[in-house]
């Protein structure tokens, strides 16, 4: 028995079904490779599910990390506050889109910052009403699954949601919903289920990350500050997924020129510690009182080290170019292979900077969903040595998200494994049909 089969069984005993697994047991890691148990090489497209866009064990996270370790690892800073968090809180004040004064918090997850977000826009407005978008995906806590835009796997099996979360048709080009057809049913919702000033909160990701790698069009989200504006509603921008340098800027709402009042970070916020953020309008933040957010492990002083560390490297290493150009060369192959004769299962490639996806379909006229294949495709890269993850409302996206510190050798080596590994799948769906 290999070590990967050994520890499947032992996983398979030991650890709950609900978290879902794949086969690949890491052994170690270096920046956007990783090797497992059984001395098998990956590249890793999948970055930890967006989180390491520095790579993994960049360097000056390591180092920043460890000499935070010689001073203290915990502190809480409800307790004993220390210089890292706020420096944070100034850059990311700084960082994020708007001309305004802002504050920051830090939590822990994303979906804490999803939670959180959704407490200070309460708070400030005194209204209860939250309305997010179909397919979208904002964290397994009970307000984020309310708020997530897809019954299965997350919201099937746990009873009664929180009151008051509605969700209106997030547009896609691709499948036919304009962002007029959005608009026109976020009109009807505050006709006939939610006045606009019982409203307190519109969330929604700019890019969707589980959802499909959606792009929210520039127009919507310029409607969407109207609206919120005209009824002093709090925009949200989940940036969890496409935050960080991802999209090819830090924050992708920047794409759009369009400031939400609330941004929500994760993932690649510290390089693979767990650390999230709710950076906004200072006189939304404030409006929660104190003691009524924050956390015994919130903003924990090692994440917030790597934190500081990552918000360097993106700036030194230029990372907001990087995603540009490895994106640029990732659509451009994939826009190739769609062209070749028998890959027409590739119905869309669509994405921004280093957010890229692909859209599996069995026929290119219809636009049917191929979930069996995206699955298929996922197994057969895999075998030869990439990791890559599946997305999509239907089940039937690719995304990539390779490390933003990718060299272009290694992105070349990924995209001819992915090329072989979809050749494979369709022979063999070929085959069974
Ligand atoms: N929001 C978005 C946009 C996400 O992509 C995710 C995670 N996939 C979350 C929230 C939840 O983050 P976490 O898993 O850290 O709770």
């Amino acid at each position: 028995m290999s070590r990967t089969e050994e520890l499947i069984q032992r996983r398979t005993a030991a650890v709950a079904t609900g978290v879902a697994t794949r086969g690949i047991y890491a052994a170690k890691a270096e920046n956007a490779e990783l090797w497992d148990v059984d001395g098998n090489r990956f590249i890793d497209f999948a970055a930890g599910i967006a989180v390491n866009n520095t790579g993994h064990r960049h360097p000056k996270l390591l180092a920043a990390v460890a000499e935070q370790a010689e001073a203290f690892t915990h502190t809480c800073f409800h307790v004993a506050p220390f210089e890292g968090y706020v420096k944070l809180a100034e850059r990311l004040n700084a960082a994020t889109p708007g001309d305004f004064t802002k504050k920051t918090m830090l939590v822990t997850t994303g979906a804490e910052a999803v939670e959180n977000a959704v407490k200070m826009a309460r708070a400030h407005t005194g209204r209860s009403g939250v309305i997010a978008f179909s397919g979208a995906f904002h964290g397994r806590t009970l307000m984020g699954m309310a708020l997530c835009g897809k019954v299965a796997p997350y919201k099937k099996a746990f009873g009664a949601m929180p009151p008051e979360v509605y969700h209106a048709a997030f547009p896609n080009a691709y499948h036919g919903v304009t962002s007029e057809m959005s608009l026109a049913q976020l009109e009807q919702l505050f006709k006939t289920t939610i006045d606009a000033d019982r409203v307190a909160a519109i969330i929604i990701e700019p890019v969707q990350g589980e959802g499909g790698f959606n792009i929210a069009p520039p127009e919507f989200l310029k409607a969407l500050r109207e609206i919120c504006d005209t009824h002093g509603i709090v925009l949200i921008a989940d940036e969890v997924q496409a935050g960080m340098a991802r999209t090819g800027k830090l924050f992708a709402m920047e794409h759009s020129g369009v400031a939400a009042d609330l941004v929500t970070m994760a993932k690649g916020l510290a390089g693979g510690f767990p650390l999230s953020a709710v950076t906004g309008r200072a006189e939304i933040v404030d409006a929660a009182p104190a003691g009524g957010i924050g956390g015994t492990y919130a903003g924990n002083p090692l994440a917030v080290a790597a934190a500081n560390a990552v918000l360097e490297v993106i700036e030194d290493e230029g990372l907001c170019a990087r995603a540009d150009e490895i994106g640029t060369r990732i659509k451009g192959r994939l826009s190739a292979i769609a062209e070749r004769q028998g890959m027409e299962a590739i119905g869309d490639v669509r994405g921004l900077g280093a957010m890229i996806a692909f859209e599996l379909v069995s026929d290119r006229a219809s636009r049917a969903p191929d979930a069996a294949l995206t699955q298929a495709l996922v197994k057969e890269a895999e075998a030869r040595g990439l990791i890559i993850l599946p997305c999509g409302t239907r089940g039937n996206v690719i995304r990539l998200l390779p490390p933003l510190t990718t060299p272009m050798e290694q992105v070349d080596e990924a995209l001819d494994i992915l090329e072989a590994a979809l050749e494979a799948a369709v022979a063999s769906a070929a085959r069974a049909a």
